[in-house]
């Protein structure tokens, strides 16, 4: 009995050295109060002060690094811009040509975003001395869409530069601004040009009878339209090409304008760049290539779409094999063309890339990658 007395007593002042302790302590401060996230006691740290813009996890992870210094069958690059790939001289065309046949690119459809005395300045810088590994494409002025002889002019320059050695159209970009122009140049935005608008018909009409696809790009990446916060999808670095608060259409409704000039232009090839920008939604994007056979798509610029969801999107191209070019949109740089064939030929995993998504490689079959790197280029694309 007074043994448990004792205890009780011992027991007692123990608790209240404890109590008296505790309130001699600072009361803490709400904010320190701890906070759980998926099981995990959440601390403050040096991390917190880190700016978004500089995270660069370094991995730890240990799995094969494929090098792929050269592509496994001949490519022809379906997206490559003069201005992009720093061309301005002959020995420039050189150094690009020597890069190409190390990676065994056959040839590549260079962009000039041009026309008139620019593009037939360019056209003869490529063509000139590599009539057989360069495709030349021009570009529309898309200025002054109200003028009454807007349709014949854009038609005539048209029948120009194809005589001038222009094989296709494009890019052609309508980011909401409207087509081939910009926020700086903008038309206020009823009286925009659009894909669709009934003044580009008679010209899409005179591209297909003279076999010149068009490379189109509509929208642009949907994370454009989203707002610049922490729910931001892509890497600061791409928040230059945000929309969100601007005076453009909804992302929807620009990717709608492609029915009415799919439909109305049967005779036309268009391919629509970046996987259309669509290529976050795979299954939406085959319904499209599904209604309209004239659609074609590049993957150009979309490799982290690609890497980041690899199964279904081997699916979607391994379904679409026809429908599909492959394009870079990046420059010139040996590294770069081996980034994409490491991306489309291997299973490497957690590739580092351009964008906070790592890539996962897509092990693409034989069939497919012939499709895509060229036997689709050869029948979809102007040879003669
Ligand atoms: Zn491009």
């Amino acid at each position: 009995m007074l043994k448990k007395l004792t205890w009780v007593l011992l027991m007692t002042s123990a608790l209240g050295v404890v109590f008296a302790w505790q309130a001699q302590q600072p009361a803490q401060p709400a904010a320190a109060k701890p906070v759980t996230k998926f099981g995990v006691p959440v601390k403050a740290g040096p991390m917190d002060a880190v700016l978004v813009k500089d995270y660069t996890p370094a991995s730890s992870l240990v799995v094969p690094e494929t090098r792929v210094t050269r592509a496994r069958f001949p490519v022809i690059d379906a997206h490559t811009h003069s201005s992009m790939s720093r061309i301005k001289t002959r020995a420039d065309v050189d150094a690009w040509v020597k890069t190409m046949d190390e990676n065994n690119v056959e040839l590549s459809v260079v962009f000039t975003n041009a026309h008139g005395a620019e593009f037939d300045w360019q056209a003869e810088l490529f063509l000139g001395s590599y009539p057989k590994r360069f495709q030349v494409w021009y570009s529309i002025d898309g200025s002054n869409p109200d003028a009454p002889d807007f349709t014949a002019r854009t038609i005539a320059e048209l029948e120009r530069a194809y005589k001038k050695g222009a094989r296709g159209v494009g890019e052609l970009t309508d980011k909401g601004w409207g087509v081939e122009s910009n926020e700086r140049n903008a038309l206020p935005r009823a009286r925009r040009l659009r894909f669709d608008d009934p003044r580009l018909d008679a010209f899409w009409k005179r591209c297909g009878e003279l076999n010149m696809p068009v490379n189109i790009h509509i929208a642009d990446h949907p994370s454009c339209w989203k707002p610049l916060d922490a729910k931001q999808e892509r890497t600061p670095d791409f928040q230059t090409y945000n929309l969100a608060d601007k005076d453009v259409p909804p992302f929807d409704e620009l990717l709608a304008m492609r029915e009415g000039m799919l439909a109305r232009n049967p005779g036309t090839k268009f391919i629509f760049c970046h996987f259309s920008n669509q290529g976050h939604d795979t299954a939406a994007l085959g319904a499209m290539l599904d209604r309209f056979p004239n659609m074609y798509l590049d993957v150009s610029a979309r490799d982290y779409e690609m890497g980041r969801q690899p199964r279904t999107m081997k699916r979607f191209l391994e379904k679409y094999k026809d429908r599909v070019l492959f394009g870079t949109d990046m420059g010139r740089d040996a590294g770069m063309y081996h980034g994409w064939w490491r991306l489309m030929e291997t299973g490497d995993e957690y590739m580092p890339g351009r964008i906070w998504w790592p890539y996962y490689g897509l092990e693409l079959s034989e069939p497919v990658l012939r499709s895509l790197y060229r036997e689709n280029a050869l029948r979809i694309l102007n040879w003669e």
